[in-house]
Formats: C-alpha cells, sequence, structure tokens
C-alpha cells in the first residue's frame, strides 16, 4: 500500500496507529520502502565540477576521495550565428529519464519484536541504523558521487519528502 510519509519510519508509525493492532501489524509487514523519483542526468552534456570542500564536509562526504560530481552544463553552445545549440539527446534540459532513489526499512527478527513490544519507533530506528540501513538521503548521494543524478536533483527530491 502506498502512503504519504516524511521517510519510512514515519510510514512505519502511521501504519501502526492505523491498524491499533502491534501483533498483527508485526505478522503482516515485512518492510517499508520509501521512494523518490530523480531525474537521470544526460551523458552527452553532463558536466564535471569539483564539489567545494565546505559542502561535501556538511554532507559527511570524505574530500580526499571524491574529486567531481556533475551537473547539467551551465554555458550555453553557440553556432556562429550566436543561436543556440541544444543537445540533441536531451533537448537541452539536461537530463533524460528517471531513476528510483530507495530507503528500504527491512522487518527483520528485531524490528519484529519491537513492533510486538509497542516499542517507540526511535527505537526501531536505532536498531535499523546499527544493521545498516540506508536512508534516503545517503542512497540519494551515492547516485550523486556515481554521477547519475546531479546535487540539485536529490536536494530537490529530499525537500518535498518533507511535506
Ligand atoms: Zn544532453
Amino acid at each position: 500500500m502506498g502512503m504519504d510519509a516524511k521517510d519510512s519510519f514515519d510510514a512505519l508509525n502511521k501504519f501502526l496507529t492505523l491498524l491499533g493492532d502491534n501483533k498483527l501489524a508485526a505478522k503482516a509487514i515485512v518492510g517499508v520502502m520509501n521512494q523518490r523519483l530523480v531525474r537521470v542526468l544526460c551523458d552527452e552534456c553532463r558536466e564535471a565540477f569539483e564539489p567545494d570542500a565546505a559542502t561535501l564536509k556538511k554532507l559527511n562526504l570524505p574530500a580526499d576521495k571524491i574529486d567531481r560530481f556533475y551537473r547539467p552544463p551551465t554555458e550555453k553552445k553557440l553556432d556562429r550565428k550566436g543561436r543556440e545549440i541544444l543537445c540533441l539527446t536531451c533537448q537541452g534540459t539536461g537530463y533524460v529519464g528517471r531513476t528510483g532513489v530507495f530507503e528500504l526499512l527491512v522487518v527483520d527478527e528485531g524490528v519484529t519484536k519491537l513492533i510486538e513490544a509497542g516499542a517507540p519507533i526511535d527505537r526501531i530506528k536505532a536498531h535499523s541504523r546499527k544493521n545498516r540501513m540506508y536512508y534516503l538521503q545517503e542512497t540519494g548521494l551515492l547516485k550523486v558521487i556515481d554521477g547519475r543524478t546531479s546535487m540539485n536533483e536529490i536536494l530537490r527530491c529530499l525537500r518535498t519528502s518533507e511535506k
């Protein structure tokens, strides 16, 4: 089922409240997935640039390992008559198609027990984190690092998730 929620924990919390029966919920749920669509950068015209150190620090990324991000071209290409030459692949939009960014909360044995016991959502969060669950922001960043999408796209998709 689909649900409007801030993140997968918020969705789980809403579902538990809605159902009002934690034992039943623990049996019914195998996972909660939070998904956002982001636009994919055009391979033909994407532009590499060096992210500044402050941005990387804010994102908790190692500056010595990341030397480039990509973005749509920032300068227009002009022909001899001064008319703009659009990229044929993306018609000058900088993006072609979309891809999903996911956050998956796996309801493993530990989470099942916590749900059954009616534990607060923060404890479920801590458990999932310990089991190396990635948040939406992090899976999104991986797509920026491998050049699939731009930082602006990820920020846009995270902003809409805060609604
Ligand atoms: Zn293009």
